[in-house]
């Protein structure tokens, strides 16, 4: 039997869908639904990652449940994971204190992490605009907060960083500003920890260039459709493209990302 808490396996990218939510945080479909929608996308693996904060009072049934789940599952493995945000600088997690029974963590940025706290888009874009907080500095808050966030993660779980840099657009960032320097601190502290990145379909990040970059950096790149339904489990169309060293855009589709 494959253990749950496997190292992070270098199968072919796209049989592993390492990002899904069920009716336990805001998918809509059940947990029953999405392993019938990943067993029929023939996967090989499919992590489910719903959210979780500190409060977060349902993971003993939802990790009992997926347990189960799983082992109805075989030939598909079935990973109980959860996605949980960067709070902070010192990247602080907002997980709950009892992960029994959570064998990977994805790691979000869904506010912008400052060291004072996590913050809304909007309110790092209005602090940009009135010239409180230069881009570089928050670039480099977002930088060391990843790094650190990284460590985080508990040792008994496995981690990915979940669409990495989708927080930039919305505080009215460019992802090209990152700039080589942090992400090869980025990368770094992804080699040290064994943390994969995740090419997120859903919204359509990191870019083409960063990805290649970290991957020249060593980093061990996965895909997740951060699908909220059935239907978009497994479904790839910039993940493909992106995996494969392409630019992101389906193929006849001029609305993908411009190449590098
Ligand atoms: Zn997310
Ligand atoms: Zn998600």
């Amino acid at each position: 039997m494959i253990p749950e808490a496997a190292p992070l396996a270098d199968a072919a990218p796209l049989a592993e869908d390492f990002h899904t939510h069920t009716a336990f945080s805001d998918g809509r479909d059940s947990l029953d639904a999405m392993v019938r929608a990943a067993a029929g996308a023939g996967l090989r693996t499919l992590y489910v990652t719903d959210h979780v904060r500190r409060d977060t009072r349902w993971l003993p049934e939802y990790t009992r449940a997926v347990r189960e789940a799983a082992r109805r599952a075989a030939p598909l493995r079935v990973v109980c994971g959860v996605e949980v945000k960067i709070l902070d600088t010192a990247g602080r997690l907002d997980l709950p204190p009892d992960l029994t029974g959570v064998r990977h963590v994805a790691v979000a940025d869904h506010r912008f992490p400052l060291p004072g706290g996590p913050a809304a888009p909007g309110e790092v874009r209005d602090l940009l605009a009135a010239g409180e907080l230069g881009p570089e500095q928050a670039l480099d808050a977002l930088t060391e907060a990843t790094v650190a966030a990284v460590h985080s993660v508990p040792a008994s779980c496995t981690r990915h960083l979940a669409h990495l840099f989708s927080v930039l657009p919305k505080a009215g960032l460019s992802e090209d500003a990152v700039g080589p320097e942090r992400l090869a601190r980025i990368a770094a502290a992804c080699r040290e920890t064994g943390t994969a990145v995740e090419a997120n379909e859903k919204w359509r990040c990191p870019g083409p260039a960063a990805l290649a970059a970290l991957r020249r950096h060593g980093v061990h790149l996965v895909a997740g459709s951060d699908a909220h339904t059935a239907e978009a489990v497994g479904a790839w169309s910039y993940a493909a493209s992106v995996l494969a060293g392409g630019d992101g855009a389906a193929p006849g589709d001029p609305t993908g990302r411009p190449a590098p």
